[in-house]
């Protein structure tokens, strides 16, 4: 590490404590970014195929336009008539099946989440939730009780039953599962409030629901009087190519949709959509005003954004490079045995490290040190599951062929090395 980073590194762990984490082994401290490449204070580029957030790629111009206007303009808050936020929710709800009509802004997935609860706990009168077994929801206290994938040792609280994640690799027991937890629930006299999930079950690993499982779960959770409450945080706005929501891979649609980290490609935008009886329920009883939700500088990002992903045509380009992508991986698995499995929907790609065919045992400090090893590489990518060992690919969605290879190449040799 150069003195530089040593000496920042430092600074940083004396005034922000604990709680922070870093990736990688020798931490990265990129200065500048430009599409899919962030650079260091050297200028070295280095190839990002993990952040989704700046999913129409690292400081686009029509967002930092967007945002630099409106800034010189005027910004305040949601108690004021402005145009901007009735023109985005009116364009992104364009973007939706009926009969999902409203939306409510919030900044941050975590704020969208813990709306959609509220919203289902009033219309319900349940207070039930399922959640899968490593989920991840957001920072508050109510999620951090429904994100299990925060630390090991948080105690499950009494109101929410985790459930399986839709694991083809080592067996899916997904659907049997919501229906054992929502037996469970009920014989402990919870009423349910909700089903909530993230469509392409990142933290768990990476996997994608089929054969109308989210519509078999969700019905049972209706069924019991609870909703569905689709997170797309994470598969929201194009990423998965074949639809423009995670939820589309189904034919379910959901009551409530939570949206976020793209939303905004890097400013803090996000919200929930859902049908407009429950927003009427719910508003009736309470009102919601969040400060900085729906500000016109972040409608305006959060428009730019849209705007961009259509001219660009950037849905198209996650679906046909992530297949590109995936094709690429599973030549590399015929020569890597530890290579066990290839998945994933556009370019959210998962890739499983096992340390045999046989065993399927988790390579959790091989994934660990691939990732390092592509860091060296300069590809940036990550690791998810419950044991840390599915390689998480998930690049800003401007990923070309090229970009594409150069990954394959370098996990290549990556992979050669620690062979
Ligand atoms: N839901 C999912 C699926 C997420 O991945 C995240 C963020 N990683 C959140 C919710 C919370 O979003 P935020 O960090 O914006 O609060």
């Amino acid at each position: 590490m150069n003195p530089d980073t040593t000496q920042l590194l430092a600074r940083r762990q004396q005034a922000l404590g604990a709680s922070y984490r870093l990736f990688y082994e020798e931490p990265f401290a990129p200065v500048r970014g430009e599409g899919v490449w962030l650079y260091d204070q050297h200028g070295t580029p280095y190839l990002d195929a993990y952040n989704n957030v700046a999913s129409i790629g690292h400081c686009h111009p029509a967002v930092v336009q967007a945002i630099a206007e409106q800034s010189a303009q005027l910004n305040t808050h949601t108690r004021y008539l402005h145009p901007s936020i009735v023109d985005y929710a009116e364009d992104l709800l364009s973007e939706f099946p009926a009969p999902l009509n409203n939306l409510t802004m919030t900044c941050t997935g975590s704020e969208a989440n813990d709306l959609a609860l509220r919203i289902a706990q009033c219309v319900t009168g349940g207070t039930g939730v399922l959640v899968t077994r490593w989920a991840y929801h957001g920072v508050s206290s109510v999620l951090a009780q429904l994100s299990p994938s925060l630390a090991t040792s948080l105690p499950t609280a009494p109101h929410v039953r985790l459930v399986d994640a839709p694991d083809a690799y080592r067996g899916n027991t997904f659907v049997h599962s919501v229906k054992s937890a929502l037996a469970d629930l009920q014989a402990h006299g919870i009423r349910p409030a909700a089903l909530l999930v993230d469509g392409i079950f990142s933290s768990d690993g990476v996997f994608s629901p089929v054969n109308g499982e989210l519509a078999q779960a969700a019905q049972l959770m209706r069924e019991a009087g609870g909703l569905y409450i689709a997170d797309e945080v994470q598969p929201g706005f194009g990423r998965t190519g074949a639809q423009r929501w995670g939820f589309q891979c189904d034919t379910v649609i959901p009551d409530l949709v939570t949206l976020g980290k793209p939303m905004g490609n890097g400013h803090p935008v996000a919200g929930v959509v859902g049908r407009s009886e429950l927003f009427d329920v719910f508003g009736r009883q309470q009102r919601y005003f969040n400060t900085y939700g729906g500000n016109p500088v972040s409608c305006k990002a959060a428009q730019a954004v849209l705007n961009v992903l259509r001219e660009e045509n950037l849905q198209a380009n996650a679906q046909t490079i992530g297949e590109y992508l995936r094709h690429g991986l599973r030549t590399l698995a015929a020569r890597y045995p530890a290579i066990g499995d290839v998945r994933g929907q556009g370019l959210f790609i998962g890739v499983e490290l096992i340390d045999s065919p046989a065993t399927r045992a988790p390579a959790t400090q091989i994934t660990t040190a691939v990732v390092n090893g592509m860091r060296r590489r300069q590809v940036l990518i990550s690791a998810t599951g419950p044991r840390g060992n599915v390689l998480k690919i998930r690049p800003p969605l401007v990923f070309n062929r090229e970009h594409a290879d150069l990954l394959l190449e370098r996990l290549d040799a990556t992979l050669t090395d620690l062979h």
